[in-house]
């Protein structure tokens, strides 16, 4: 999974991607590694490795991951080229969902590239040069099925569509909220890879104090609230200053510093839980002697799809799944004693695979 960090310049998003980056880095022992300085990779934190690792003694444990990319300099013009206006609009395009960093924090010494904070205003600029960057992507790709629309009744199907498509951002909505008539325009939809078609979720970024109440006494987080619930986003709260300061401590001072501002978990933990409900995803698992290891999959995919995660030949040569919940795994206390208390499913093809699924995968070679 990729996530792209977008949003106008000095709300935080540098300081945000530094702390998540380096929370991950040391919070799963996972190898962070930096692909390029703006690409960083992070573990999935999931208490249930470790214990089902200790349970198997396994030589290695390896987390899921995330991918985020921090997408500086989209600015107002982008989509004209302002800047690295359109290089930036490209990077995006090859993320799974988007993070929008919103301004909801008050300090003078600190300004802003629009003179006040207005979190709504800012929203609304970033957006719109996602909505300029996909009406040219629109306009070029109508031109070309137009070009073929002329002999083809499927073009001309699909050329209308478009238009229509066209129309709507041009009104200054998002792809996202575009209600398709049927199975086909809904087939088309992602095939243009529109920015704006893509999943987002606020981070409302706020000062220290207002972390304690998820924001709520905070004029900003809840006009970003109301925006998000009509546009089928989610938001989460966070500091980002205290992110990086959370970031550089050791995994037992974390706990205390955490628990001083009144709060269960760091906003890496909260991002990649909104980031998983959003977009639909969980996470089963195999253990065993040489690794105990997290699988990230969309909820409903069935098991031979959830073996090709694994490899191709795990989903060709598909035989059946032997599946335990974990929970049930760890209290048995051994994989032969939850066996013997029927607690572990011979499960086949249509199987659809449930989070905290221990997996062991059968199949012909
Ligand atoms: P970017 O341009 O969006 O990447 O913004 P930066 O991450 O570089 O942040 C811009 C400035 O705002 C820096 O001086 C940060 O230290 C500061 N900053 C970031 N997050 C917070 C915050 O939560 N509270 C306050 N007061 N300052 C912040």
């Amino acid at each position: 999974m990729k996530l792209g960090i977008v949003g106008l310049p000095n709300v935080g998003k540098s300081t945000l991607f530094n702390s998540l980056t380096k929370a991950g880095a040391e919070s799963a022992n996972y190898p962070f590694c930096t692909i390029d300085p703006n690409v960083g990779v992070v573990a999935v934190p999931d208490g249930r490795l470790q214990q089902l690792a200790d349970l198997y003694n396994s030589a290695k444990v390896t987390p899921a991951v995330i991918e985020f990319v921090d997408i500086a300099g989209l600015v107002k013009g982008a989509s004209k080229g302002e800047g690295l206006g359109n290089q930036f609009l490209a990077n995006i395009r090859e993320v799974d969902a988007i993070v929008h960093v919103v301004r909801c924090f008050e300090d003078t010494n600190i300004i802003h590239v629009d003179g006040s904070i207005n979190p709504m205003r800012d929203i609304e600029t970033i957006n719109l040069e996602l909505i300029f960057s996909d009406i040219e992507i629109l306009e070029r790709r109508a031109a070309k099925t137009a070009r073929g629309a002329r002999n083809d009744k499927t073009l001309a199907k699909e050329l209308n569509f478009l238009n229509r498509l066209k129309e709507w951002l041009e009104e200054g909505k998002m792809a996202i909220n575009f209600e398709t008539e049927d199975e086909e325009e809904e087939a088309w939809l992602p095939t243009y890879n529109l920015l704006t078609g893509k999943p987002v979720i606020f981070a409302a970024n706020v000062q220290e104090g207002d972390l304690a109440d998820d924001g709520i006494s905070n004029s900003y987080v809840q006009q970003v609230r109301g925006f998000a619930a009509e546009n089928r986003s989610e938001v989460f709260v966070i500091c980002a200053q205290i992110e990086q300061e959370i970031a550089e401590l050791e995994e037992d001072e974390k706990k205390m510093f955490l628990e001083d501002l009144g709060l269960e978990e760091s906003g890496l933990e909260k991002l990649i839980k909104a980031s998983y409900s959003l977009l639909g995803l969980i996470s089963y698992l195999t253990a065993g002697e040489t690794e105990t290891r997290a699988w990230t999959i969309q909820k409903g995919t069935k098991a031979p799809q959830a073996a090709g995660k694994i490899h191709s030949d795990f989903e060709r040569g598909f035989i059946r799944a032997e599946v335990v919940n974990y929970q049930d795994l760890l209290d048995c206390g051994a994989y032969s004693a939850a066996k013997e208390k029927g607690l572990v499913g011979l499960e086949g093809k249509d199987y659809v695979v449930k989070d905290g699924d221990v997996i062991l995968f059968r199949f012909n070679v």
